[in-house]
């Protein structure tokens, strides 16, 4: 279990997060949704430790982390914007982090095959990231995330970037993913059927605040407010 525990953030005077409690159930998959500058990346990257809180902890079971390098987090994340290595070819991005964990390289080979095979980017290992397409890359980026045998893996818009055959062949990877594999899974996505399908647990927030967290049948039934109402679609 993860908890946020009165966490808030500023940058400089700003406060983009007001304190606020989250709890992230074992084996969930929670979708974290909202409009633009919400602070959905800003919670992620302060749970992969890439952000310092302004306040308030993080504690997984009960463990305070929120003190911690990102490399002692057993967290992966899938970064918006990629963030690959430009310098390093697509096989050596996937392997970085195993490389750093000292797994043997008989067993990183065979695991990036075998993601790369799945997310369909086999035939692209050799090459560097500048030749790839968005999507491409947006694939490679989940891809060096899904090798990783991490307890927790967070996703921030993912699927943003990739045509509409694609996206739905990946959302069915994730549901797969989701389904075989027993992660904690928060997901970030402005896109209301993946959040609706994917989500054992839905998070909305707006102007910094979460308005309601639960499962999709509880917002659809009783939405806390329009706002929610609106993003889930539901009659009310
Ligand atoms: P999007 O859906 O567009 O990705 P988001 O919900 O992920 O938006 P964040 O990236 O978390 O939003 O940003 C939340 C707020 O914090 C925004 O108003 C943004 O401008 C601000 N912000 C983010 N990073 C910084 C920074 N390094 N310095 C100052 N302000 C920042
Ligand atoms: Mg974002």
């Amino acid at each position: 279990e993860i908890r946020f525990d009165g966490v808030s953030k500023s940058y400089g005077e700003i406060e983009v997060l007001p304190a606020f409690d989250m709890k992230l159930n074992d084996g969930e998959f929670t979708v974290l949704v909202g409009p633009s500058g919400c602070g959905k990346s800003t919670t992620l990257r302060m749970l992969a430790g890439l952000e310092d809180l302004s306040s308030g902890q993080i504690l997984f079971d009960e463990k305070k982390i929120s003190h911690l390098e990102p490399k002692d987090r057993d967290i992966a994340m899938v970064f918006q914007d990629y963030a690959l290595y430009p310098h390093m070819n697509i096989a050596q991005n996937m392997s970085f982090a195993l490389k750093l964990q000292k797994v043997p390289k008989p067993e990183i080979k065979k695991k990036v095959e075998n993601v790369a095979e799945i997310l369909g980017i086999h035939n692209l290992l050799t090459r560097k990231p500048g030749e790839l397409s968005g999507g491409q890359r947006q694939r490679v980026a989940m891809g060096r995330a899904m090798v990783r045998d991490s307890s927790t893996f967070l996703f921030d818009e993912p699927l943003s970037n990739l045509d509409a055959k694609l996206r739905a062949k990946m959302r069915t990877e994730l549901a797969e993913m989701r389904n075989t594999l027993n992660k904690n899974m928060v997901y970030v996505t402005h896109d209301q059927v993946e959040a609706m399908t994917l989500g054992d647990r839905i998070v909305v927030m707006a102007n910094g605040l979460i308005q309601q967290q639960g499962s999709p049948e509880e917002l659809f039934k009783s939405p806390a407010n329009k706002f929610v109402a609106g993003f889930i679609g539901s009659p009310s």
